[in-house]
């Protein structure tokens, strides 16, 4: 039985792990935390689960590609799914503005709040409906097959080329309604990403296929860990892997803590970055991640500061909300809303009445070298600081008491992960790059392969997903085995 030895025990690592179990291999996983699942991340705090990674999850509707890789990985296998009514509910000076599920009632809000803004919402609810769901292409490694779905209807590509030419931000301005423009401008979806992929991300929610397993990201971490066991697979926690084992150009196994460990096949699922400035030793300048780097403002970064609080208020059916608040400055810019997820609509997340909320600050470089430049005890203060601002808000919104728990950044996420700035996905997927796939090859290196979201803009859990599965496709193929998978 031949053996393959995976750095990095995250979604995409568990991915490739457990298609190769079922095509018979030996798999051993290593992973530097004590825990699996990498940014899947999930704490626990006076016994309620803060879950920091799943804000939706896209590959939920039954009979979809990404659902199949869900369910072969484990993390949707038997997961109940809640479907929340509305996917983000803005509240602008008074007047609350949902995006329902339910498409008609969707168009008949935006309509609501519409100030001359009719040919816009028409445009958006048609588009939808046009587009349905949109799969990335996971048949088969782009290295080895087609690289786009060129089965791609002619008549939604029509529809989406509006969306692709313009950021969430632009789109957010052709809007007159205030309420509207707010909304688009703090949408869940980053508002310098590409229009197009708040349009699918949206289009994906009405369609059932971005809804919530129950037990968020630690149930389908565990369902994950658990289906890779039950195959046969090993995973070694607190186990750093520092070096990949290279004799002639041929990968022959990992460093991991000071020892050398052999196999037959090695794929790396850490960080690209990390992947080829560290494992690799910059040895294999086929990196185009640098040069990529080079560019922040064709390729920006960006992650999240997380302020979370346990709270008894019942927020209803809203789950992920936005409120206009007076402007208030961090990191040196400033800010008119607050946004925020809260826990309590899945009860294996919460304690009793109590359940997390999440107060979420997208961040940027200048934000991360903002954060980075800080001393301890500034960096304490500013949680301190952060963690007192928006109780004050929330309690000034819902008469209830909000208290601080956790404080998450991407200083913790880059030291957790050993990610490039801090990053939980790829970089911001902009108009002027709206996709990209690399190779997960490494030019001049056998027996190796790439297992990360880094790989296609914008990287999350589906990419990650799919990635794992590529990746052990690629390594059935250097096998010489079939390489088609389902
Ligand atoms: C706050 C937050 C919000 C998010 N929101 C969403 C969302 O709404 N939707 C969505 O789709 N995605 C979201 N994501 C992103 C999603 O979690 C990631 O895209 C996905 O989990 C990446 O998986 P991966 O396997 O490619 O990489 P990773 O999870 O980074 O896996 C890499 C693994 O390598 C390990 N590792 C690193 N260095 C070493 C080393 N030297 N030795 C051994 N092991 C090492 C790490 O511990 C980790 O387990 C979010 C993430 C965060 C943190």
């Amino acid at each position: 039985m031949k053996k393959v030895l995976i750095a990095g025990c995250g979604i995409a690592g568990l991915t490739c792990g457990t298609y190769l179990l079922n095509k018979g291999y030996s798999v051993e996983i290593y992973d530097k935390n004590d825990y699996a699942g990498g940014f899947l991340t999930v704490s626990e705090k006076d016994g309620m689960i803060i879950d920091t990674c799943l804000h939706w999850m896209t590959g939920t509707k039954e009979g979809t590609r990404l659902n199949k890789i869900w369910k072969t990985n484990g993390a949707l296998d038997n997961a109940k799914i809640i479907d929340p009514v509305s996917f983000f509910d803005v509240t602008y000076e008074g007047k609350t503005l949902r995006f329902y599920r339910d498409i008609d009632l969707l168009s008949e809000e935006l309509h609501k709040y519409s100030d001359n803004d009719d040919k816009e919402i028409d445009r958006l609810i048609d588009t939808i409906k046009t587009i349905g769901i949109m799969e990335t292409p996971s048949d088969i490694p782009y290295e080895l097959g087609k690289p786009l779905d060129l089965n791609a209807d002619v008549k939604v590509l029509m529809k989406t080329v509006y969306y692709i030419n313009k950021s969430l931000e632009e789109l957010a301005n052709r809007f007159n309604s205030e309420i509207i423009k707010f909304a688009l401008l703090n949408f869940p979806v980053n508002r310098k990403f590409s229009a197009y992929y708040f349009v699918m991300t949206l289009s994906n929610y009405i369609n059932g296929n971005a809804s919530l397993p129950v037990g968020c990201s630690k149930g389908v971490r565990d369902r994950m860990v658990e289906r890779f066991l039950s195959l046969g697979g090993k995973i070694h926690l607190n186990s750093n892997v520092s070096k990949i084992i290279i004799d002639n150009n041929v990968a022959k196994g990992l460093v991991v803590d000071g020892n050398e460990i052999y196999g037959d096949y090695i794929v790396s699922s850490l960080d690209v970055h990390y992947t080829f400035n560290k494992l690799l030793d910059n040895k294999y300048s086929s990196s185009p991640y640098d040069e990529m780097d080079k560019d922040p403002v064709k390729y920006p970064p960006y992650s999240y500061v997380v302020v979370s609080f346990k709270t008894k208020y019942d927020f209803k059916d809203s789950i992920s909300m936005t409120h206009k608040v007076d402007e208030y400055e961090f990191f040196g810019k400033k800010y008119n809303d607050i946004s925020f997820r809260q826990y309590g609509y899945d009860k294996t997340l919460t304690n009793g009445d109590y359940k997390v909320v999440e107060v979420l600050m997208t961040t940027y470089l200048d934000e991360y070298n903002y954060l980075k430049n800080l001393s301890k005890d500034e960096y304490l203060k500013l949680i301190d600081d952060m963690s007192k601002f928006f109780k004050e808000k929330l309690e000034g919104i819902y008469h209830e008491e909000f208290i601080p728990i956790d404080f998450l950044s991407p200083i913790k996420l880059e030291a957790a992960n050993n990610s490039y700035k801090g990053n939980f996905m790829c970089y911001v997927l902009t108009k002027k790059v709206p996709s990209y796939v690399r190779s997960f090859l490494v030019e001049g290196l056998s027996n190796f392969v790439l297992a990360n979201q880094w790989l296609v803009l914008p990287g999350g859990t589906p990419v990650a997903a799919t990635n794992g599965k590529l990746a052990s496709q690629l390594v059935l193929y250097l096998d010489g085995q079939d390489f088609h998978i389902d």
